[in-house]
């Protein structure tokens, strides 16, 4: 008799908007080819969320990731200026996901080639905490705006010791830490101390140093081989891993996971792309990198290892590559290339 002994993971699965469902339908057929052991649950957010249940983060999205503590989540499209406050921002503050980790690894001849960084970003604080208003002057409501950020240095230490901990367990040396504590000297500033004090407890294994955020950007350009890891504030973060996308071919190509205390969702660095949206021609990669990711946090290393080779001989060796790559390959057809090469 067979017997399938493998553990099963439930885990919720959000399509998501625009793009989201045509890389969350490659992703999962990857996945399942490769017999990834995942049981999903699908469920909605975003506009997807607003269309089905009115609301961008529905209760019954909430309760299934409560329960299964693991997700992989297609891009959520957020109104600018007006409208609801972005499900992702509220998605991390729900679960407490406070580390956003954005990996960049060259997997095609380019511009930059042996990138390897690792960005680390703090995911619910500085000025994603939207205390925002307008004071209206005469008749105009809103004659002047402000934003209010917040850092806490027990925040600031918790991102630190979550950065300096994961270069132990990956085997990185390096942490810079990305700051403008020269301005934003309160805001910034006490993010920059609390990472210093926590580094003392790593001397030996790991090395620190510090940036100016501006300086990163260009050094980011001028020679990307200088960093392993970037540990960053929320906003300097969210930039700085484009940034790092775009050494390594673009937004197609860079993944994120997003882990609090027990809880943790895996996703692509990119949007929804709506100037592409439905066209079919849509890179995967990041969001299967990002599912890459959840076989490693799951435990099954070689399976990510698998992925990994096989995105990398897809792209190389099949030379299958998406519009982005400046290749021709839909969606579509890179998937089935990739299943091939399993
Ligand atoms: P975007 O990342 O969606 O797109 C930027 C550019 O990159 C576009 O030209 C797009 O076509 C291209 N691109 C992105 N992903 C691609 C892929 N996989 N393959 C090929 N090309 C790709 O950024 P945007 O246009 O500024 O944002 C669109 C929407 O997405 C907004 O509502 C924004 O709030 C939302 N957004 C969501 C997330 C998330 O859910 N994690 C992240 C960023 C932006």
């Amino acid at each position: 008799m067979i017997r399938n002994c493998q553990q099963k993971f439930n885990a919720t699965l959000i399509p998501g908007d625009g793009i989201g469902p045509e890389v969350v339908d490659a992703t999962v057929k990857v996945l399942d080819a490769l017999g990834a052991p995942f049981e999903w649950d699908i469920q909605h957010a975003g506009i997807a969320g607003v269309e089905a249940h009115g609301d961008a983060l529905p209760p019954q999205t909430l309760a299934s990731i409560r329960e299964r503590k693991l997700a992989l989540k297609g891009p959520l499209t957020t109104p600018i200026g007006e409208g609801f406050r972005s499900a992702n921002v509220r998605l991390r503050e729900e679960f407490q996901l406070f580390a956003n980790v954005r990996p960049v690894k060259t997997l095609i001849a380019g511009r930059y080639d042996d990138i390897d960084i690792v960005l680390i970003r703090e995911n619910l604080g500085g000025f994603y905490v939207a205390h925002e208003y307008y004071i209206p002057v005469g008749d105009d409501p809103k004659a002047v705006a402000v934003s209010t950020g917040m850092n806490t240095r027990e925040g600031s230490k918790r991102i630190a010791r979550f950065a300096f901990e994961y270069a132990v367990k990956n085997g990185r040396k390096k942490v810079t830490v990305v700051h403008k504590a020269n301005i934003l000297k309160a805001l910034t500033g006490i993010f920059l101390e609390a990472a210093r004090e926590v580094a003392k407890e790593y001397e030996g294994r790991v090395t620190m140093n510090d940036m100016i955020v501006d300086a990163c950007a260009m050094q980011l350009v001028l020679n990307p081989w200088q960093f392993d890891m970037l540990l960053c504030t929320n906003l300097f973060g969210d930039i700085l891993s484009d940034e790092l996308a775009g050494l390594v071919g673009g937004l197609g190509m860079a993944p994120g996971a997003n882990f609090g205390a027990d809880t943790a969702i895996f996703e692509a660095v990119h949007g929804s792309a709506p100037d592409i949206a439905g066209r079919g021609i849509a890179n995967p990669i990041s969001l299967l990198l990002g599912a890459k990711m959840m076989l490693d946090h799951v435990g099954l290393p070689d399976l990510s290892a698998r992925l990994h080779n096989a995105i990398f001989d897809t792209l190389n060796i099949s030379q299958v590559r998406t519009g982005d790559l400046m290749g021709t390959a839909t969606t579509q057809q890179f998937t089935d290339a990739l299943i091939e090469r399993l």
